[in-house]
C-alpha cells in the first residue's frame, strides 16, 4: 500500500472520529437533563459554584454553567475565595473575573469575591461584584504552598449559604482537576460542611479530574468515549444512571453536563478566557482547546466523610 493510500486512510478515519465525536458532544447537551439531571429541576434549586481563582470557572467549569442557567427553576451564583493575587494581579483579576462571568451568563451581583485586603487602598476590587449585596470577605491567599483551611473556607461560605439559601455547591473534587492545593482545599471543606450540616437541604458536587491524560486531553474524542460507557450502562448492562441515585432525594450520583454546540460554534469559552487576559498565555489556550472540561463535565457528589468506627471491645 502506497504512502499515499495510508494517508487518506488515516484522513478518513480521523475525520470520522472527528465527526462521532462532535456528534456525542450534541447528543450528551440534548440528553443532558433527561439522563443526568432529572431530579435537580422538579423544583427550584439555587446554586453556588464555588472557585479558589479568577479564571477557575472559565478553564473548567463553563458546561455546567451554561446548562444551569438554561433551566428557569436554577439560579446560580459563584463565589471565588481568592483574587488570584499570587503574581500581584489580584486586583486586575477581580475585575476580569466580573468580565467573563457577565459573558458566560453570571451577572455582576451574584459573584462572590473578595473585598481588598486591609491596607490596599480603596476601589481596587467592588467586594461582591458591584451588585445590591456587599457582603465581601477577606481573600484567601492565592498560591499552592497556601494552606487554605476548612474552618476559613466554611467561614466565607456559611454567609452566603444563608443568605441566599443555597440548595446546591458545585466545587472540585479531590483531585482538584490540575491538582492544584487551593482547588483540593475546597473540596475538603466542602465535605467538611456536609458532615457538620446533616442536612438534606444542601447538596454538593464536584467536578471529576480526570486522571488519563489522553482522555483529559482530547475533550472532544472523550465526549464519545463518555457517550458510549453512558449507553452502555443504561441499556446494555441493564443499569441506569438514577440508578446510582440516593434514594432519599432521587439525584444521580453522578451527572454529566455537555457545552451546547452554540457554545462552541460562538468560541465562547474562548472569548470568556480573553476576559483573563493577563492569564490568557499559549498552553491555557492550548488547555482550553483541547481538554474536556471545555466540552463536558463529569459531577460526582460529594458525601460526607463517613465517621470512623469505634472497634467492638473484647472481653479477654
Ligand atoms: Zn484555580
Amino acid at each position: 500500500m502506497s504512502d499515499e493510500t495510508w494517508s487518506v486512510g488515516w484522513g478518513w478515519i480521523c475525520g470520522a472520529v472527528l465527526s462521532l465525536s462532535f456528534g456525542a458532544i450534541w447528543a450528551l447537551n440534548y440528553c443532558q437533563f433527561e439522563w443526568f439531571a432529572r431530579g435537580w429541576f422538579d423544583r427550584p434549586i439555587r446554586v453556588l459554584l464555588v472557585t479558589a481563582h479568577p479564571d477557575d470557572e472559565c478553564m473548567f467549569f463553563v458546561p455546567t454553567v451554561r446548562a444551569l442557567l438554561s433551566r428557569k427553576t436554577a439560579s446560580l451564583r459563584l463565589v471565588c475565595l481568592s483574587t488570584g493575587n499570587y503574581d500581584g494581579l489580584g486586583s486586575v483579576r477581580c475585575r476580569e473575573l466580573i468580565a467573563a462571568c457577565k459573558l458566560i451568563g453570571i451577572s455582576s451581583d451574584r459573584v462572590h469575591q473578595p473585598i481588598d485586603p486591609p491596607g490596599a487602598g480603596s476601589g481596587s476590587n467592588s467586594g461582591s461584584g458591584g451588585g445590591d449585596d456587599r457582603s465581601g470577605f477577606i481573600e484567601l491567599p492565592d498560591g499552592p504552598r497556601e494552606v487554605w483551611t476548612a474552618d476559613a473556607v466554611i467561614s466565607i461560605l456559611q454567609p452566603i449559604l444563608t443568605a441566599h439559601d443555597i440548595t446546591h455547591i458545585i466545587t472540585f473534587d479531590s483531585g482538584g482537576v490540575s491538582g492544584h492545593p487551593n482547588h483540593i482545599a475546597l473540596h475538603t471543606a466542602i465535605q467538611s460542611l456536609l458532615s457538620r450540616h446533616q442536612t438534606k437541604q444542601l447538596t454538593a458536587y464536584a467536578l471529576a479530574t480526570e486522571r488519563n491524560p489522553i482522555r483529559k486531553y482530547t475533550g472532544p474524542v472523550d465526549a464519545l468515549i463518555t457517550l458510549i460507557g453512558c449507553i452502555a450502562t443504561r441499556w446494555w448492562w441493564g443499569g441506569s444512571n438514577r440508578s446510582n441515585g440516593s434514594d432519599a432525594d432521587g439525584l444521580n450520583d453522578q451527572c454529566v453536563f455537555a457545552t451546547a454546540w452554540s457554545d462552541l460554534l460562538s468560541v465562547l469559552h474562548h472569548r470568556a478566557m480573553i476576559c483573563h487576559w493577563s492569564q490568557y498565555v499559549w498552553y491555557r489556550f492550548l488547555f482550553v482547546t483541547f481538554s474536556r472540561y471545555t466540552y463536558l463535565n463529569t459531577l460526582n457528589r460529594i458525601r460526607p466523610p463517613q465517621p470512623q468506627s469505634t472497634p467492638a471491645l473484647t472481653q479477654s
